[in-house]
This record gives structure tokens, C-alpha cells and sequence, in this order.
């Protein structure tokens, strides 16, 4: 329902200050009581559904807002209309006071003062009012000086809820971009990096080993027999077994800038940076010992009994403009070795 005078716009529709189902509270605070009942009134009879809430000195406001009373709720108020000169707190040191506490930042405040207070306005607007009314207050110029507080409070609440959504959408774009960042880097199937992050990082520790003229090395790590284990065990154990190979080798690695990622079907890179070969060859041997321990046993045993790892090492200490491509060359190249030379075992590449 809208109200407020009878008269009709040209839709026919009766004009009101607001629409019932954005019924709105207006605190009004005065000392003197006649100026309460008065200003209620009008705003009762000709504010469409306002509700309105009166308070006989600044501290009876102060408490009904909860200022600063941070267990309790801000007190659902759209408007307050403010009276300067009060016996006690005075109607400027409450706009402060309000203002101050954060929840009623956007919450309008007009202030209503005689003719002689005029001087005193330029305090209550550094305090945070928005506009004012004079006493005696003329029924029109209230209702025109609170619709358009409301709008203006309306608007700054459509506002507020706009860049709350706005947030909460670029939360959600961000979570999502690292969600895909995420899932372009890691493998599905062992959790560990893919390819494409082994490429990345690679390339990101060379260029620093070369910068800080540091050695790099790197494991190629191949499942021995894996074709055979796939055939007797069947895929899933397969798969079971490449998620725990993937787990026993990053658990192998100690140093933070140290990475494993899976290479390929049954294989697995390890980078190892500021560490010469001869470091690579003590993480080689923990990951032969870990992946031993994982006793991952053939059902029927062809060849050996449980799953074992080969390895090929190769370490470097990279010239500038050097690409690291050699360096996987004769990491592969050793891997070749340990295989032909009965798998089972690490070959340092030349
Ligand atoms: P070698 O000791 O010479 O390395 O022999 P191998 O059997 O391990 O090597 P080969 O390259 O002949 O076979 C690799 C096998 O790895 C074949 C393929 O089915 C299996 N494989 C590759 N990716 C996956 C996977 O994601 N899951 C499972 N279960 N098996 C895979
Ligand atoms: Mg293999
Ligand atoms: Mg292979």
C-alpha cells in the first residue's frame, strides 16, 4: 500500500514516501515532548508504513543503537532525525558518537535546530550529519528532507549489497582460477606434478642455477616390469601402485626446492637444484630403499617379487644460455644402463 496525502499520480497510483514493503524506521530524537508527538506524528500518518522510534534524550539513543556494543545488534534504523540543543549529551556529540561506531556509518542522520542554532550545523555536519531541518518544523519539508534521506540511504544500501556481490563473485573467480591453476599442473591420478609444471619448474630452477652458478641434477625414475605388473595384478592395483611410487618419492625429498612430477605412464622426474651429482646419487639410493619398503608385491611373481625403480642420474652445473634438455638426454641415457644392466638399480649418466 502507498500513502500518505490522498492525492493520485497521473498512473492513478496514490502517491506515498515509501511503499509499505520497504517499510522503514526513523529514530527521532527531541527532549521536548510536544516536538516528539509532532514530528511522530506526521511521519506515522504520512509516512507510509514508516515506523518510528522516539527518544527523550541523546543517551536514551545512544542506548537504543547499541553504540559501540558490539555483542548486540546494530539496531535496524533507516534514518534518524536529531535534535541539537538537549539538556545532557547534546545532539552533535551524539551524531559523533554514532559515527563512530563503524555499523552506522551510512546510516543519515538529520539534524532538526532553531533559527539560532544555525552556527552549530557546521559541527554536526563534520559529525557525520547530512542535512538539516528547521524549527518549527513545516510538515512538507520534513517529509521532502526524509524521502530523500531514505533514497539516499536506500542507494547506498543497494550500493553496499552491490560491492558485497561483487566480492563475493571475484572470491569466487579467484578460488576458481587457482582451482584450474590447480588442476593444469597436477597429475589426477598420483596428486603429484604433471608434465607440464616438471617443464615449468625445470626451466624456472635452471635459469637460477645458472644465475647463482649453482650445480642441478635430476632422476629419471622408471617402474621396472610395470607392463607385468598391470597383466598380473590388474590396472587398478596398477594405478594403486603408481599413486604410492609418486608418494614414496616425495617423500624421499627433503629440500623445499627439491620436485617430483610424473613424466610419463610409469615414469617419474625428480629435480634436485644446488645439488651436484653426487648428492643426486644419496636421494637415488633413498628412493630405491622407499620404494622397496612399499613391498608391493606381484600376485604371481614373473621376474621379481615386489615392485622396484630404476633410475638415472645426471647432475650439471649450467653455462649461461644453456638449455636443459642435455641434462634429460643423459638422465635418460643412464636409465637405459640401470635397465639393460638388470633394472633395480641407479646409474649416474656421464
Ligand atoms: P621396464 O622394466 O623396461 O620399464 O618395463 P615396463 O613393463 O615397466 O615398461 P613398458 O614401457 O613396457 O610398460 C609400461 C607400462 O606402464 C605399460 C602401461 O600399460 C603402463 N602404464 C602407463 N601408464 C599407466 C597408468 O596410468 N596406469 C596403469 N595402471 N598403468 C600404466
Ligand atoms: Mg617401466
Ligand atoms: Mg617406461
Amino acid at each position: 500500500m502507498l500513502l500518505t496525502d490522498k492525492r493520485k499520480d497521473k498512473t492513478g497510483t496514490k502517491k506515498g514516501l515509501i511503499s509499505q514493503s520497504q517499510s522503514k524506521s526513523i529514530l527521532v530524537v527531541d527532549d521536548s515532548q510536544p516536538v516528539l508527538v509532532m514530528l511522530s506524528g506526521i511521519l506515522e500518518r504520512e509516512g507510509g508504513g514508516i515506523k518510528v522510534h522516539a527518544a527523550q534524550t541523546a543517551e536514551d539513543a545512544i542506548a537504543l543503537l547499541n553504540i559501540k556494543d558490539l555483542q548486540k545488534e546494530p539496531a535496524a534504523i533507516d534514518l534518524i532525525l536529531m535534535d541539537i540543543v538537549m539538556p545532557g549529551m547534546d545532539g552533535i556529540e551524539a551524531c559523533r558518537l554514532i559515527k563512530e561506531d563503524g555499523r552506522y556509518k551510512d546510516l543519515p542522520i538529520l539534524m532538526v535546530t532553531m533559527k539560532d542554532d544555525m552556527e552549530a550545523l557546521e559541527d554536526a555536519f563534520e559529525a557525520g550529519a547530512v542535512d538539516y531541518i528547521v524549527k518549527p518544523v513545516q510538515k512538507i519539508e520534513l517529509l521532502a528532507r526524509v524521502r530523500s534521506a531514505l533514497r539516499l540511504k536506500r542507494e547506498m544500501d543497494r550500493n553496499k549489497e552491490w560491492e558485497k556481490e561483487l566480492i563475493e563473485v571475484t572470491c569466487q573467480l579467484e578460488r576458481a582460477n587457482r582451482q584450474l591453476q590447480r588442476l593444469s599442473i597436477v597429475d589426477p591420478l598420483t596428486g603429484i606434478g604433471n608434465r607440464r609444471y616438471f617443464d615449468e619448474l625445470l626451466m624456472k630452477e635452471w635459469s637460477r642455477a645458472i644465475r647463482y652458478k649453482t650445480p642441478i641434477s635430476f632422476l629419471m625414475v622408471d617402474i621396472d616390469h610395470f607392463k607385468d605388473y598391470n597383466d598380473c595384478c590388474g590396472h587398478q592395483k596398477g594405478d594403486d601402485c603408481l599413486v604410492a611410487v609418486g608418494q614414496a618419492l616425495s617423500e624421499s625429498l627433503k629440500r623445499s626446492a627439491d620436485f617430483v612430477a610424473r613424466y610419463g605412464g610409469e615414469e617419474f622426474a625428480v629435480v634436485l637444484p644446488n645439488t651436484d651429482a653426487e648428492g643426486a646419487m644419496v636421494i637415488a639410493d633413498r628412493v630405491q630403499a622407499n620404494v622397496a619398503a612399499l613391498e608391493l608385491l606381484y600376485d604371481a611373481a614373473p621376474i621379481t617379487d615386489r615392485i622396484t625403480v630404476s633410475i638415472g642420474v645426471a647432475g650439471s652445473y649450467p653455462e649461461r644460455d644453456s638449455v636443459p634438455e642435455n641434462l634429460v638426454a643423459r638422465a635418460d641415457e643412464a636409465l637405459y644402463k640401470a635397465k639393460k644392466a638388470g633394472r633395480n638399480q641407479t646409474v649416474q649418466g656421464a
